[in-house]
């Protein structure tokens, strides 16, 4: 397949090519990019719409897909239960889920190289190819086979080549990150998690407060989703598990006000860390942007200089329109960390390369199952090992 025409030289972040992968084409990703700062905020815009409504709530989106169904669970592994070491544990589980991934980076690899024994312009466009399939998305496939065709004389071979393609997609992740979201500068560090519905805030929320707890924190969450009283529901038991405190008021209730209310608490009762949930759906009257920057407002108001972070959480099962929602999310909001969740059960982990070297975001945290220790803090080397 010809690819020529996904080259576009424009890389200043607009509409970029990038949003339409290989099997994925133009309904999935009505140019989003396209999106300005200035309306993202106004989501009448129906690009906002496409990107946000992904996998939205109920009401308004009754056809949504169910975040259970489709890629995750279809496409999920069967995998051997993890033994000895966690972190073995927690590798092989990266593992298997990066496994469809991996098949198409090694063995394809070596297919490309049946036969032959140097590199070429039509090696070099079949692999652009295998790339782009993998979701590591066009701008990113092209920096890549760029800076292989500069080492192609000395390439001999696939493993050479697979050595090469690492050391190219490691050297991606190489991004300026901010001061360790551990050190708490000022008492409670307070984390704002943001989202469209279904990606896995909430659950990435009990696994973070778990983490927390473990380390000997004392955490408290805020449950500012008060769209459904069953959110609420969800967020305690999550706190439950992990032993944390939760601030809840009414569903319904002014979510800024339920943030407010859990920082005064906090600082009352000298919580270490708290943790917001949000809501994800798109309102039909109120704004989602605008409902999240009351709601960081309110923070500040009662604790200023917090929320220190502002983690926005992307389901790695939905590839490219992930790279979209970090987009518009971020032009409205800043955004300091991102969570990738479901990469136990997904074909896209390119979709990592891809976000970290498209968005100047640190990907903090890693999402590879449901129950309260799949999270994993984000590891270049660790990830790269699993893709190949
Ligand atoms: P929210 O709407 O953003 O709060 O999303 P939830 O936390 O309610 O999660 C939606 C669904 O995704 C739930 O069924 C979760 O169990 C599931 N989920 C969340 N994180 C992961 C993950 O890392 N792996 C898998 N396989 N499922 C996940
Ligand atoms: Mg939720």
């Amino acid at each position: 397949m010809a690819l020529g025409w996904f080259r576009k030289k424009d890389r200043d972040g607009k509409s970029r090519p990038e949003e339409e992968t290989a099997d994925q084409p133009a309904e999935e990703a009505t140019a989003p990019g396209n999106v300005s700062p200035d309306t993202a905020a106004e989501v009448e815009a129906p690009q906002a719409d496409d990107v946000l409504t992904g996998k939205d709530d109920e009401k308004t989106q009754p056809e949504a897909v169910d975040p259970e169904s489709e890629n995750s669970v279809a496409e999920r592994e069967s995998e051997p239960a993890p033994d000895g070491e966690k972190s073995a544990g927690f590798f092989k589980r990266l593992k298997s889920g990066l496994s469809k991934t991996r098949k198409v980076l090694t063995t394809d690899i070596d297919e490309l190289f049946t036969g032959k024994v140097k590199i070429d312009d039509e090696m070099l466009e079949n692999l652009e190819e295998l790339l782009i399939t993998a979701d590591i998305g066009v701008q990113t496939t092209l920096d890549i086979i760029e800076g292989i065709r500069k080492k192609a004389p000395r390439i001999s071979g696939s493993a050479e080549l697979k050595e090469i393609l690492k050391s190219e997609i490691r050297a991606l992740f190489d991004i300026e990150t901010t001061a360790a979201d551990s050190a708490l500068v000022s008492k409670p560090h307070v984390t704002m998690v943001i989202g469209v519905n279904g990606v896995g805030k909430t659950t990435t929320i009990g696994k973070l407060a778990a983490r927390a707890n473990g380390a000997g924190e004392k955490v408290l969450i805020a449950a500012a989703d008060t769209f459904r009283a069953a959110a609420i529901e969800q967020l305690t038991i999550w706190a439950e598990r992990a032993n944390a405190d939760i601030v809840r008021h009414k569903e319904n209730s002014d979510p800024a006000a339920v943030a407010y209310d859990s920082v005064e608490a906090a600082m009352a009762r000298g919580v270490d860390r708290v943790i917001i949930d949000t809501a994800g759906r798109l309102h039909t009257r109120v704004n989602l942007m605008e409902e999240l920057k009351k709601i960081k407002r309110s923070v500040s108001k009662k604790l200023p200089g917090a929320p220190q972070e502002t983690l926005l959480v992307l389901d790695a099962t939905t590839g490219q329109n992930a790279l979209s929602q970090a987009r518009l999310f971020n032009d409205a909001i800043d955004v300091t960390g991102l969570a990738l969740t479901k990469l136990d059960g997904t074909a896209k982990g390119g979709i990592v390369v891809a976000i970290c070297s498209a968005m100047n975001i640190p990907l903090k945290y890693i999402g590879v199952g449901e129950q309260i220790d799949d999270l994993q803090e984000f590891d270049p080397e660790r990830f790269v090992e699993a893709l190949f």
